[in-house]
C-alpha cells in the first residue's frame, strides 16, 4: 500500500489537468483534483468555448447583409445579448456537468477547494485547512489576465473574463493588445455593432503571425470601422459620468463606455509555495519542466499554460496526456512542440501553421512563395467587399511546405487539415498532385502554380 493519501494530486481541473488525472486514474492510480472555480477551466469556462460562441453570434451580422444578394428579404433584426449569454452559460454548465460526469467515471476525486504546495509530497486544501500526501504533484493552474504594471485606475477595466459575463452590451469598448484575445474580443464586439477601438503598442496587431495575414486582417477590421490606435498604451484610466476616460502615453485621451485589457496572461504560481517546495520557476513565473513536464522537483510536475510553453488547449490536453502515460503508464512520452497549428477567430478568420514568411527567409536558403488573393464565390452575390488570402512557403532545396497561412471563411478548419499533410512533410508535388475539391476555399492550396515574385524583385 502507498504511503500517500494518492498517487497523484493535480491542482486545477482545466484541460491538462482533467486529461492527467483521467488517463493516470485509467491506469489505476488514485487521483485526487483541487479545482477553486469551476471544473472545466479556462478553455470550457471562460475561453475558447464561450469566446467561439460569441464569434458565432457576432457573424449573423454579416449573413444578414449579405442574404439580399441571394435573393432573401431579411426583415429588421435585433440583437439580445442576455439572451445570447444565458444561452451561453447553459451550454457551459451542460459542459462543466460532463466534465465532472467523466472524472466521477474515471474514479478521480474532486475536492473543490483552493490548493497550495507544502513540499515535494504535499498539498493544503485552503478550504477545509487538511493536509494531504500524494506521491506525485501535478501543477496544472493555468494562467490569469495581466492587468498591466500599476496603471492608475485600472480596476475599472474589464478582461476577458468579465467581457463574457457582461449584463449588457456596451454602445463603445476600447481594448488594449494586440494578440490573441483583443483581435478576436473586438471582431466579436464590433460585429455586434459596438463602436470598438484596439489600442495597441506595436505598430501592427498581431505579432508574430505573417505579415501578409497582419496587414489584411488590419485592412479588413479599419473597413468593419473597427478603430485601431497603434504605437501607444494607457498609462491612466479615469471614469468619467458615461464610462470611462483611458489616457494614452501619447497624450491623446479615448472615451468609451468599457475598456477592456487583453494585454497578455500570466501564470497562476502566485503563492502556490511552488517556490518554497524548491521549484524553479522562470522569468514570468512559470514552472520551469523539461520535455516530460517534469519542474525541477522530481515529484512535482506541471502541464499546460501555467508552464510558458505553448498557451493552447490542445497543447496542455496532450502535455497532460503524456505526463500520465509517462509517470503512471509505463509508456515514456514527450510532446512535440512542433506543427501546432493556431488560429485567430476574428471575422474574417485567420489560421497558421508552421513558420511566417520573414522565420522561413532566415531558415531557408532558397525560399519559394506562393499566394492568392481571391474574391470568394460567396462574396460574388453578397457584395460584398473582402478577400481572402492562402500563402504557401516552400523549401527551395526540399520542396518541402515548411508554412501555410489562411485569411478568409473556414481558415481555422482548412489550417487543421493542412497540418496532417505538412507534418506528414508533405511536398508542393504532392499539393499540386492533389486533386482539388470544387468549388471550395481550400482547393486554391492545391491550384497554386506560379511563384509569387516581390515587386522589387519583379522590376529587377
Ligand atoms: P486552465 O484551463 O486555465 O485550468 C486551470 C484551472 O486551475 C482553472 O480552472 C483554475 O480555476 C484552477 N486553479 C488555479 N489555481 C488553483 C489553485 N491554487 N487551486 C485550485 N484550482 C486552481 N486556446 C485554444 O487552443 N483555442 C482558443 O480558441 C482559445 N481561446 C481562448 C480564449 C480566451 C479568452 C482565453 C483566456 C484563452 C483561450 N485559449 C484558447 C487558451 C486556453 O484556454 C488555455 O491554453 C487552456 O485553457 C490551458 O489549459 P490549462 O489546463 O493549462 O489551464
Ligand atoms: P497575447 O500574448 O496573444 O497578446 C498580448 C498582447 O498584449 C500583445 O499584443 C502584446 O504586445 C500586448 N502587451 C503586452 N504587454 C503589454 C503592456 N504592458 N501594455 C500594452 N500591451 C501589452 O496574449 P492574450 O492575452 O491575447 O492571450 C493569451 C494566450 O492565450 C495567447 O497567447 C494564446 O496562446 C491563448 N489564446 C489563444 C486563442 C486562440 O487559439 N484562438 C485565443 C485567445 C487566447 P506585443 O505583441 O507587442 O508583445
Amino acid at each position: 500500500m502507498s504511503k500517500f493519501d494518492y498517487d497523484l494530486f493535480v491542482i486545477g481541473a482545466g484541460s491538462g489537468g482533467v486529461r492527467a488525472a483521467r488517463i493516470a486514474a485509467g491506469y489505476g492510480a488514485k487521483v485526487a483534483v483541487a479545482e477553486e472555480y469551476r471544473v472545466g477551466g479556462t478553455c470550457v469556462i471562460r475561453g475558447c468555448v464561450p469566446k467561439k460562441l460569441l464569434v458565432y453570434a457576432s457573424r449573423f451580422a454579416d449573413d444578414f447583409e449579405d442574404a439580399p444578394g441571394f435573393g432573401w428579404t431579411v426583415g429588421e433584426t435585433s440583437f439580445d445579448w442576455a439572451a445570447l449569454i444565458a444561452a451561453k452559460d447553459k451550454e457551459l454548465s451542460r459542459l462543466e456537468a460532463a466534465y465532472r460526469t467523466n472524472l466521477d467515471r474515471s474514479g478521480v476525486e474532486i475536492i473543490p477547494e483552493h490548493a497550495t504546495v507544502e513540499g515535494p509530497n504535499a498539498v493544503k486544501l485552503s478550504g477545509s485547512g487538511k493536509t494531504v500526501t500524494a506521491g506525485k504533484i501535478l501543477i496544472a493552474t493555468g494562467g490569469t489576465p495581466w492587468m498591466g504594471d500599476d496603471i492608475p485606475g485600472r480596476e475599472h477595466v474589464i478582461t476577458s473574463n468579465e467581457a463574457l459575463e457582461l449584463p449588457a452590451l456596451p454602445k463603445s469598448i476600447i481594448v488594449a493588445g494586440g494578440g490573441y484575445i483583443a483581435v478576436e474580443f473586438a471582431g466579436i464586439f464590433a460585429n455586434l455593432g459596438v463602436d470598438t477601438t484596439l489600442v495597441y503598442r506595436g505598430d501592427k496587431i498581431l505579432r508574430g503571425f505573417d505579415e501578409d495575414l497582419r496587414d489584411r486582417l488590419t485592412e479588413a477590421y479599419l473597413k468593419r470601422g473597427i478603430n485601431i490606435v497603434t504605437g501607444h498604451i494607457f498609462d491612466r484610466i479615469d471614469k468619467t459620468g458615461t464610462g470611462l476616460a483611458g489616457h494614452l502615453t501619447s497624450g491623446q485621451t479615448l472615451e468609451a463606455e468599457k475598456i477592456m485589457f487583453a494585454i497578455g496572461r500570466t501564470p497562476n504560481t502566485r503563492g502556490l509555495g511552488l517556490q518554497q517546495a524548491g521549484v524553479e520557476l522562470g522569468w514570468n513565473g512559470h514552472v520551469v519542466v523539461d520535455e516530460y513536464s517534469k519542474s525541477s522537483v522530481d515529484s512535482i510536475f506541471a502541464v499546460g499554460d501555467v508552464t510558458g510553453r505553448t498557451a493552447l488547449t490542445p497543447v496542455a490536453i496532450r502535455e497532460g496526456h503524456a505526463f500520465a502515460d509517462t509517470e503512471f503508464g509505463g509508456k515514456p512520452r514527450m510532446i512535440e512542440h512542433t506543427f501546432i497549428p493556431t488560429a485567430v477567430f476574428s471575422t474574417p478568420e485567420l489560421a497558421s501553421i508552421g513558420l511566417p514568411e520573414h522565420e522561413a527567409q532566415e531558415r531557408c536558403t532558397r525560399l519559394d512563395v506562393y499566394k492568392a488573393s481571391f474574391r470568394p464565390m460567396r462574396a460574388t452575390l453578397s457584395g460584398r467587399d473582402e478577400r481572402a488570402f492562402m500563402k504557401l512557403l516552400v523549401d527551395g532545396d526540399s520542396g518541402k511546405v515548411i508554412g501555410c497561412h489562411v485569411l478568409g471563411e473556414g481558415a481555422a478548419e482548412i489550417v487543421q487539415m493542412a497540418t496532417v499533410a505538412i507534418r506528414l512533410g508533405a511536398t508542393k508535388a504532392d499539393f499540386d498532385a492533389t486533386m482539388a475539391l470544387h468549388p471550395t476555399m481550400a482547393e486554391e492550396l492545391v491550384t497554386m502554380r506560379e511563384k509569387w515574385i516581390a515587386p522589387t524583385e519583379a522590376a529587377g
